[in-house]
């Protein structure tokens, strides 16, 4: 992107604004202690969980699969992967509330996420959030890590899809009431978010914070700026 021409910003929010990961890290600490081999390996297990290698919270993001279905395969296969049994409908809904209440105990915003919303605070450059989770949820989410000033615009429940369909993007600058052309969105995953806003019209973002990426996130999009922190952010705007 060319420098100095945005004017709004939309953000993503887990891994953006909240280290999901540090959460899931929480929740699947408490998981293998109950449920896997003694022996599984944190750091493999966390990855094994973000990766989401069949693809299924993106086939929730498509509209294809409830977020309790995606959740539950993701689990069966982190299960299978680390020698956890089985969970059938029953044993899957006590792992998940203790999955979620442990989850939830670990939301927290980067430390970097307050001075950036002060910074476009003070230059009174609007902002809000587009995200791939249910509205609802990301709104507690939010608040719970201190960062309810961030409007939440659009999440998967919107258009019951969800990010790279442009139509979230766009939805989320009419909901700022500013033009996609001069609206940066924020984002860790470079195809997804950047390249997913790129493709709308936007200036796409990758957020490639130091030693988070996942696998097969190498390379910014083409069009796309990449940047380490959310303060870089300040320097792409006008
Ligand atoms: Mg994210």
């Amino acid at each position: 992107m060319t420098a100095n021409l945005a004017t709004a910003v939309l953000l993503d929010i887990d891994d953006t604004l909240v280290d999901t990961r540090g959460a899931f890290r929480h929740a699947l600490t408490e998981v293998a202690a109950e449920y896997l081999d003694a022996g599984a390996n944190p750091e493999a297990v966390l990855a094994h969980w973000r990766d989401d290698r069949g693809g299924w919270y993106r086939a929730h993001t498509r509209g294809e699969m409830t977020h309790r279905e995606q959740r539950k395969r993701r689990a069966n296969d982190l299960h299978a992967t680390f020698g956890g049994p089985t969970l059938d409908d029953e044993a899957y809904d006590i792992w998940d509330a203790g999955f979620e209440r442990h989850f939830r105990a670990g939301w927290r915003a980067f430390e970097d996420a307050a001075p950036l919303l002060n910074a476009l605070d003070e230059r009174g450059i609007p902002y809000g959030a587009v995200s791939n989770a249910d509205s609802a949820y990301q709104v507690l989410k939010l608040s719970a890590c201190g960062l309810q000033r961030v409007p939440m615009l659009v999440g998967v429940d919107t258009f019951g899809v969800g990010k790279p369909d442009p139509r979230v993007f766009v939805e989320g600058c009419r909901l700022l009431a500013v033009e996609p052309a001069v609206t940066a969105y924020v984002g860790d995953e470079p195809d997804l978010d950047a390249g997913g806003a790129a493709r709308a019209g936007l200036h796409g973002v990758w957020l490639d914070r130091p030693g988070t990426r996942r696998a097969g996130h190498d390379t910014a999009p083409d069009g796309t700026s990449r940047v380490e922190s959310l303060l870089s952010v300040l320097e792409l705007l006008s």
